[in-house]
């Protein structure tokens, strides 16, 4: 196979080609390192990469594929390439959550979501571009330079994981690892016409992910295709016995994926959440589709959304203040020099070291846990959370699934989103929700936007899917159902 043709397969489909020996395994990673060195100097998705090393076990999968007799004894996802972001550990490799702090930092450890990848026989060829510690939604905020649009180089290809959503669909990998606190993975993907999964909370364990806001931080699969996705799903998810808020989540049936229909279902509308614009006429076209294939659709009234992203902002900043305390030039990371005590080197270390947006957050954080503000601020948000979390139970008492916009519009100019944090916050109203009720959602590439990139092609378009908890089998059947019939793949 040629290196076009290698790049054009999914995951999934890339697996098996391994294992049949359609393809080798060193092909497939030579044909991603030939992209990377084509297009990675405009996208940069990565802040590093092991191409000897990747190449050299990519031979050794290769000769396991050779020495097989049984090649359904082989692990899944033999000799796939793969990017994970970078506030994910990897024993003995940097890892710089795209900060300053941490820009000379070694993980000593390997995260249990990235063992479980490797041990499915998938190669991390490297580690993505983030906003600094997850917090932002364009990679603008990374310490190492902005992501640029795999489409259009003057737009974002959003965040915090845009290098992860740009490498995927660059062909610079064939899926990656995001994180999602309050919407980044499911947001860079819709921006880059991928799908991204947000598990339910605990369902993929933390230990090893860069803590950035605890009770809502998640790692999710970028993929190509809702298959890819269920597949990563399975192979990162389980309790762990170092992360005491892991559980066990049930398995997606790949083939119950495949013969999914929504016919008979009944699906809500978050009337909170369906804004105006393009992006509504978008969830609009797919009420019509689900409708055309038998599903009954309506909006329904949830009051309390109006207040997701204020209360989000509150508890992950609160969470994101107390994290980041850790970072004081100590312990590890980036240290200040020249100081005569250690209150200025406190101050000194953190001041270089973190970037606007962090201090930002951090500054939000210490005022809403503050003696004064600690009731009417961090207790109320926690109080509103619970009634986030009653609204989306109750609403599943009576729908099977939501469905909603992911985003609010395209992918953002660069530059854009610095002129007016605020309104970059309120970009995550369709995200967050999910996020404070620990539920699963799945962004769903849903046809194209009316707005071009820059030669002239019409940008993605997506929509979000909701379920309640442990719904991924249905979520992502129904993300398999749209795609069936809306690109026809
Ligand atoms: N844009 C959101 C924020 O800045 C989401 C970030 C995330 O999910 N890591 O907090």
């Amino acid at each position: 196979m040629g290196r076009e043709e290698i790049l054009k397969l999914s995951m999934t489909e890339l697996a098996k080609a391994i294992r049949e020996k359609k393809v080798t395994s060193e092909e497939a990673v030579c044909a991603v390192f030939e992209n990377i060195d084509d297009r990675e100097s405009i996208v940069h998705a990565y802040l590093s990469f092991y191409r000897e090393e990747s190449v050299r076990k990519a031979r050794e999968c290769d000769k396991m594929v050779r020495e097989s007799a049984d090649i359904s004894a082989l692990p899944p996802l033999l000799g796939v390439p793969v990017a994970i972001k970078d506030n994910l550990s990897l024993a003995g490799k940097k890892m710089t959550c795209g900060s300053k702090m941490l820009a000379d930092y070694t993980a000593p450890y390997t995260a249990t979501s990235v063992a479980k990848l490797e041990k499915s026989g998938a190669i991390v060829i490297g580690k993505t571009n983030m906003d600094e510690f997850g917090m932002g939604a364009s990679t603008e905020h990374s310490y190492f330079g902005t992501t640029t649009h795999p489409m259009d180089k003057t737009r974002v290809p959003g965040g915090s994981s845009g290098g992860s959503a740009a490498a995927v669909a660059c062909g610079e990998a064939f899926a990656s690892l995001g994180t999602d606190t309050g919407g980044s993975v499911r947001q860079p993907a819709a921006f880059c016409g991928l799908i991204g999964l947000r598990p339910t909370y605990g369902s993929v364990s933390r230990h090893g992910l860069t803590a950035f806001s605890s009770s809502m931080d998640t790692i999710g699969p970028i993929t190509r295709g809702s298959v890819d996705a269920a597949v990563l799903f399975n192979t990162v998810k389980g309790a762990d016995p170092n992360d005491q808020t892991s559980v066990s989540a049930p398995k997606v049936d790949i083939s119950a994926m495949e013969s999914y229909s929504v016919r008979g279902k009944k699906i809500g509308i978050p009337k909170q959440l369906l804004g105006e614009g393009e992006s509504s006429e978008v969830v609009k076209r797919a009420k019509t589709f689900f409708e055309e294939h038998g599903a009954q659709v309506e909006e329904i009234d949830m009051p309390i959304l109006d207040f997701a992203v204020a209360i989000y902002y509150i508890l992950s900043s609160a969470e994101a203040s107390a994290n980041l305390a850790r970072y004081d030039g100590i312990r590890y990371g980036y240290r200040s020099s020249g100081v005569s005590d250690i209150s200025e080197l406190y101050t000194k270390t953190r001041t270089e070291g973190f970037g606007k947006e962090v201090k930002r957050r951090i500054l939000l954080g210490n005022y809403v846990l503050s003696s004064e503000h600690f009731d009417d601020c961090y207790r109320q948000a926690e109080r509103a959370r619970n009634m986030v979390k009653k609204a989306f139970d109750e609403a599943f008492t009576k729908y099977d699934m939501l469905l909603c916009p992911t985003v609010p519009g395209v992918a953002p100019h660069i530059g854009e989103i610095d002129k007016d944090p605020l309104a970059a916050y309120i970009a995550d109203l369709c995200t967050v929700p999910a996020s404070l009720a620990g539920i699963p959602a799945v962004s769903v590439p849903f046809g194209t936007s009316a707005v071009t990139a820059s030669d002239g092609e019409a940008l993605p378009a997506a929509i979000q899917l909701m379920g309640p908890r442990f719904s991924e089998q249905e979520i992502l059947g129904a993300a398999r159902f749209v795609e069936k019939g809306v690109s026809g793949t």
